[in-house]
């Protein structure tokens, strides 16, 4: 099987949607099933639409047909057509069942699509990844999610080799065959579309817990993992478990089908998929211990896990009529587990991480040549459109409308919305056209946002009236154009606002639009929806500090002519963490730009203060203090130039944090990271992750300052590490410095988890973090290790992606050799797994606002993929977008 096809492949739009001109009701499935061939037998019950006067056409993607009957008839050659992956059949009517037999060759199968090995021959298993358009290289089909179906599955295999058979849906009996063979038949009484099949059939162990939901019903908790990694799976159950109960709360969804079933591959696309009833998941994501997983990568399988248990009702019961609606099942599944992480955690860090990741992933999406609508008015290919803008900036809508229902509000929106729509594929209208009907709000203009690709930016100007004791906001919109959409139209940008004064009190607000009741509030909700809005605070008695777009009320850009005295305030006052961390990265980016322009030190100065302040207060949150201490990533500064020079970038920021540790002192450093080494646990308890999270900040800003002491204390951290954050925290720093001490650590760490896939991948990626003009020999001496393969998207991301998406400065060097690198591996990627070809292809985002050498070394990189004969349909998309965006 490959995904392959010719180049000139057409469009797919949202505007010529057209319902089904035939639908199934009952899939009966029968697998037979081998390493190199497969056998699947289907049944389908056919429904005509009475209103279509079309011929049946299935999706197929090269199936090999061994027969074909209507009816229970074996059909002539000339009644049936098999071209251009779809097929014709004469002669269908209302009632029909049309049989199939089709060959598959899973062991041949790089791409991860449809079915394929994961793992060596002998001893790897069996699985499906079906999410967009993966069934139809399993069997022929309407492959669309607008059509829904029960399913009975059957799967027959020899016992020996393949002991465990799954299917999505209640177990519906088992038994054995001759020869060694045994079966086992799956029923899902929940119509669903074809994206959410699956099964899974090897050699597997099994953790298991019984669960009862809140009315009742028993269910039992099982997850699968190959017999190595099974002592991994306790974490993901107690997250399972808890996001079970925290959906039954919060939302009053309870799961319903018998049985629930986790497995662990190490080989997928994908993060994980949500598959009704069998949830796949890459193993980074449900594998977890202190020794080989570190704290941002145990809340990641909590957030996980949830997130796909969330999709059983986001996305199952209620799914999409098409794929242009994928952020209706994405983004609002994001807003849930966001929801959820931050009533685990803390919400003030979670919402810190999400900001930090929509304004490193999705702001320069944006603004590139990829940029597009939360809802895509036409696509190629869909699976390059699993993307930031669908699912960060989609959870931000979400979060948009949420805010602007309240708590209660969007509970009874969400209630109506699932109870008009369970059982059906739905749009974004259905979705805002609930949520609005319940409350007696029109939500429709929030369509817009939808519709619209670009980050708005966001004005601001406040003039103090002493006289007359006003304040007047002035707040004015504009969305620079986007490739394809050059107009772009005002959108309601909800402002979540709070007036400071000089001692960093917060003030009550009174606007003079105001009723009685809403007058006096510290903080408050103002809607911009035209391009400009003017506000007027009264009763204010001295000119005040405005902190603005609080909790990050809209996804914007806001240009606000802040004093950096006032930044400084708001970052050592704001009773809120995320304000005040909000304020502190504005501040850095100041300072960034005093040190860029060399225009004085204002902004510098007042960062550094401010922070040496709270560095030194001991009432301070350990975590938060951690995050306050980190300036804006490069990506993000780059964001701040015309013509982007990554290595000045790289080197400003260097500098920008030389002097944060400069101000906060050697000595301080140095004392605090040995109070916090005193503390080390293995515990996962808040109290101890905080603790790693600002020691390993501790250490990395002790080495800009005095590296020979951090790199001693770095490799005396990673030898007496007791747990996986420590140790990678201590070996980071150590490759980082390019320090001595780094050869033997990253020896002994090889050899330490040589047989552990998930820590390998961190020993890959760490070494892709050494400093500028080393890296790129690295990168080519990790290639010819033993443990790298193409094949492993996990592996290809921990070196490919890691280098070229998180070391700028190593990537783009001057000569273009690190363009030149990816390009060459791009299309031999692309002839084993397209999808990871394509998604790879994206860390040349951004190559337009290049300086002017290295724009034109990129677009002669690009230039060579797009010239490539045989280009994947996935591949083609996005480099030609690159190129003509
Ligand atoms: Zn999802």
């Amino acid at each position: 099987m490959n995904n392959r096809s010719d180049t000139s492949s057409t469009l797919v739009r949202l505007d010529e949607y057209r319902a089904p001109a035939w639908r199934v009701s009952q899939v009966e499935l029968t697998f037979d099933l081998g390493i190199d061939t497969t056998e699947v037998t289907s049944r389908l019950h056919l429904q005509r639409d009475p209103a279509q006067d079309a011929p049946l056409r299935l999706d197929g993607e090269g199936l090999e047909l061994l027969s074909i009957s209507l009816d229970g008839q074996a059909l002539d050659e000339r009644a049936w057509r098999y071209v251009d992956n779809v097929l014709e059949v004469d002669d269908a009517r209302d009632g029909s069942v049309l049989e199939t037999r089709v060959c598959l060759r899973p062991a041949a199968n790089t791409a991860l699509e449809g079915l394929y090995l994961s793992g060596p021959r002998e001893r790897g298993f069996l699985l499906t990844q079906c999410e967009a358009e993966g069934f139809r290289h399993i069997t022929f089909f309407p492959d669309r999610p607008d059509v829904l179906a029960s399913y009975k599955v059957t799967l027959c295999a020899d016992r020996d080799r393949f002991p465990v058979l799954l299917a999505g849906g209640n177990p519906d009996g088992h038994g054995e065959l001759e020869g060694g063979r045994h079966w086992a038949r799956f029923v899902d009484p929940h119509p669903k579309p074809s994206y959410l099949f699956a099964l899974v059939a090897g050699r597997l162990q099994k953790i298991e817990r019984d669960y009862v939901t809140s009315s009742g019903r028993a269910v039992k908790l099982v997850i699968w993992a190959e017999p190595d990694a099974i002592g991994q799976c306790g974490y993901a159950m107690d997250a399972l478990e808890r996001s079970m109960r925290w959906d039954e709360d919060t939302y009053g969804r309870e799961y319903d089908l018998d049985v629930f079933h986790v497995v662990a591959t190490h080989d997928f696309n994908m993060g994980a998929m949500e598959n009704k009833g069998l949830n796949i998941f890459n193993a980074k994501y449900l594998l977890a211990d202190p020794d080989s997983s570190t704290d941002d990568e145990y809340r990641a399988v909590e957030a996980v896990v949830a997130h796909e248990y969330f999709h059983n009702w986001s996305g199952n019961r209620v799914t999409c009529r098409d794929w242009f609606q994928l952020s209706l099942k994405e983004g609002l599944t994001v807003f849930r587990e966001q929801q959820f992480s931050a009533d685990m955690n803390s919400s003030a860090l979670k919402r810190i991480e999400d900001v930090a990741l929509l304004r490193r992933a999705q702001f320069p999406e944006d603004a590139g040549p990829l940029a597009h609508p939360v809802r895509p008015a036409q696509y190629s290919e869909i699976n390059n459109f699993y993307t930031a803008t669908v699912y960060e900036k989609g959870s931000e809508l979400v979060r948009m409308v949420a805010g602007r229902l309240g708590r209660e509000g969007f509970r009874r929106g969400m209630d109506r919305y699932f109870a008009r729509n369970d059982g059906r594929a739905a749009t974004l209208e259905d979705f805002l056209g609930a949520l609005g009907d319940a409350n007696g709000i029109d939500l429709m203009p929030y369509l817009a946002w939808y519709a619209q690709a670009g980050t708005p930016r966001l004005s601001a100007r406040g003039h103090y009236d002493a006289a007359h004791r006003t304040y007047t906001l002035t707040l004015s919109q504009h969305t620079p154009p986007t490739p394809h959409q050059s107009h772009k139209q005002p959108l309601p940008i909800p402002v979540k606002l709070g007036l400071f004064d000089r001692a960093g009190g917060m003030l009550p607000l009174h606007l003079t639009a105001d009723s009685a009741e809403t007058s006096g509030a510290t903080e408050r909700v103002v809607v911009l929806d035209r391009a400009e809005q003017v506000f007027v605070f009264q009763q204010v008695n001295d000119a005040p500090v405005p902190s603005l777009l609080r909790g990050f009320s809209a996804p914007v850009i806001l240009e606000c002519t802040y004093e950096p005295a006032d930044l400084a305030l708001l970052l050592r006052h704001d009773p809120d963490g995320f304000n005040r961390w909000e304020a502190g990265q504005q501040l850095a980016a100041r300072a960034y730009d005093n040190l860029r322009e060399g225009d004085g030190t204002g902004a510098l100065d007042a960062w550094c203060e401010a922070l040496e302040a709270l560095f030194n207060d001991s009432a301070m949150d350990e975590a938060l203090l951690a995050d306050l201490l980190t300036p804006p990533g490069e990506i993000e500064l780059a964001e701040r130039e015309r013509q982007v020079d990554p290595s000045h970038v790289h080197a400003l920021r260097q500098q920008l944090q030389e002097q944060l540790a400069l101000r906060i002192g050697q000595q301080a450093l140095q004392r605090r990271y040995e109070a916090l080494v005193s503390h080390t646990s293995v515990q996962l308890d808040a109290r101890s992750q905080a603790r790693r999270r600002l020691k390993r900040r501790v250490l990395e800003l002790l080495a800009r300052i005095d590296p020979w002491t951090a790199h001693a204390q770095a490799t005396l951290q990673y030898d007496n590490a007791p747990s996986m954050t420590d140790r990678l925290a201590a070996l980071s720093v150590l490759v980082r410095g390019n320090a001595s001490q780094a050869h033997a650590a990253l020896a002994h760490f090889r050899e330490r988890y040589a047989d552990n896939p998930l820590a390998m991948d961190k020993w890959f990626s760490v070494q892709t973090q050494l400093p500028g003009e080393l890296v790129i020999e690295r990168v080519h001496a990790l290639e010819g290790d033993a443990a790298f393969t193409l094949k492993n998207p996990n592996r290809v991301n921990s070196l490919f992606g890691a280098w070229a998406r998180n070391n700028p400065d190593g990537f783009h060097r001057t000569d273009g050799s690190g363009y030149q690198l990816l390009a060459e591996r791009l299309t031999q990627l692309d002839a084993l797994n397209p999808q990871i070809a394509a998604r790879m292809a994206t860390a040349f985002n951004g190559w337009q606002r290049l300086e002017p050498s290295r724009r034109a070394l990129a677009r002669t990189a690009i230039e060579s993929v797009a010239a490539h004969v045989g280009l994947s349909r996935n591949l083609n998309e996005i480099v030609q977008s690159m190129l003509h965006g």
